[in-house]
């Protein structure tokens, strides 16, 4: 799950890591910036930042004025800097060239910035722990940094039972050069972020940059926090998911139990097991196709669900033709064979449609698809069911 930069240091100021004092604003009309204004002192300057789920907002480009996401303006800017935002498309290099709207908008007090750092802490599936990575060169792209500067970049593996150690965090701060109080505050800031790593169940947590400031203190002055998908349950995080980040087709799916994740390709896959799926997708790429989404309606999926399925696939424009892949077991094959029919009549396809179904019930679910004189094709080997429907869409 991801969440918006406010949230974050919403998030990691509760466990004492420094960050600048902030605001988010939803409305362009002058009372509510004017209220939002409230806590920051007039004459200071503000940071200005459009909250989107991608990064690269600071030399990312709204498509409507050309202003960046993310600026630094003097107090009595802030309204004009805010109206440039709310509800224009930001694109940045990763939302990709259609970019994404901002609904919301942080204010945060800006700091005079004497140094830029980059700190990371994520889970190294090589190394099977959490890594700490951090770099004397921030503010930049990571992957850049690691090409231009590959010796700036320091990578600890933790230890999850003894997790980050004071030696640890103070390599850090001799990294960043710093001396005294910074060098303390740094540390502390580092322990602390462990901890909200490990509290949180976040998959990510990415700070960059991180800042030495003017007053020589260190403070957060980005966030980037991934929350575990698997440990949603042992939190309440409802309030940060905001859905208009997400596919709106991903969300209707979440509603419907159905496991749903868009893609570029032009294939719609409806199959059950996570695994057949997998490898459906697969066979579709190994003969030169493409699929536009991956499906699991899951073991038991009832007609409803399979009716549902299909009509969230078709609400991809780029869907040209239907691939439907089916193991009957628990999800028996004339169940499906309903649904699709029902699905099928009731949104008038026009679309090529391959089913391949085996298992239960399959001589009964033949018949049925057979007798309702839809124009599909039903082929048993899924070699050539996968060559049928990607010569369909040729
Ligand atoms: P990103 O571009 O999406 O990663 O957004 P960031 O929050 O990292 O902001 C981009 C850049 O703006 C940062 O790398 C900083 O250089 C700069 N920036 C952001 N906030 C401040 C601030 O309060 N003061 C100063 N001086 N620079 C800031
Ligand atoms: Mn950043």
């Amino acid at each position: 799950m991801n969440i918006h930069e406010y949230q974050a240091k919403d998030l990691l100021k509760s466990y004492d890591v420094p960050v600048p004092l902030g605001v988010c604003v939803e409305e362009s009309s002058s009372e509510a910036i004017r209220q939002a204004l409230i806590v920051f002192q007039t004459g200071n300057r503000v940071a200005v930042k459009a909250q989107i789920h991608a990064g690269g907002r600071g030399k990312g480009i709204f498509k409507e004025n050309g202003c960046h996401g993310v600026q630094i303006v003097d107090y009595e800017h802030v309204p004009e800097a805010v109206r440039s935002m709310l509800f224009n498309t930001l694109v940045t290099q990763q939302t990709g060239p259609e970019g994404k709207q901002v609904r919301k908008v942080y204010l945060t007090e800006a700091v005079k910035v004497q140094r830029e750092f980059y700190v990371s802490i994520l889970v190294d599936r090589v190394r099977q722990c959490p890594v700490v990575i951090a770099s004397f060169n921030g503010g930049g792209d990571i992957e850049e940094i690691a090409k231009t500067y590959p010796e700036s970049i320091l990578t600890l593996p933790i230890d999850p039972l003894l997790g980050l150690r004071a030696f640890q965090a103070k390599k850090i701060a001799y990294l960043f050069q710093l001396e005294g109080e910074a060098f303390q505050s740094c540390v502390r800031c580092l322990i602390n972020l462990y901890k909200a790593f490990v509290d949180l169940d976040a998959s990510l947590i990415e700070i960059n940059p991180l800042v030495l400031t003017e007053e020589g203190t260190v403070c957060a002055l980005d966030a980037k926090v991934q929350l575990d998908d698997n440990a949603l349950f042992r939190h309440n995080y409802a309030e940060l998911d905001d859905p208009y980040e997400k596919d709106s087709k991903e969300v209707e799916a979440g509603k419907q139990n159905l496991n749903y994740i868009a893609l570029q390709g032009n294939i719609a896959c409806l199959v059950n097991g996570a695994g057949l799926a997998m490898a459906t997708m697969d066979i579709i790429q190994h003969f030169g196709g493409s699929p536009a989404n991956f499906l699991d309606v899951g073991g038991g999926a009832t007609r409803e669900q399979i009716e549902n399925a299909f009509k969230i696939i078709l609400k991809d424009p780029n869907v040209k033709g239907i691939f439907i892949n089916i193991f009957g077991g628990i999800l028996k094959c004339d169940t499906l064979a309903e649904g699709i029919v029902h699905a099928a009549q009731s949104v008038q396809l026009k679309l090529p449609l391959v089913v391949r179904m085996k298992g239960t019930n399959v001589e009964r679910a033949r018949k049925i698809l057979s007798e309702s004189h839809l124009p599909l094709m039903s082929v048993d080997d899924l070699a050539e069911a996968a060559q049928t429907i990607i010569n369909q869409v040729k």
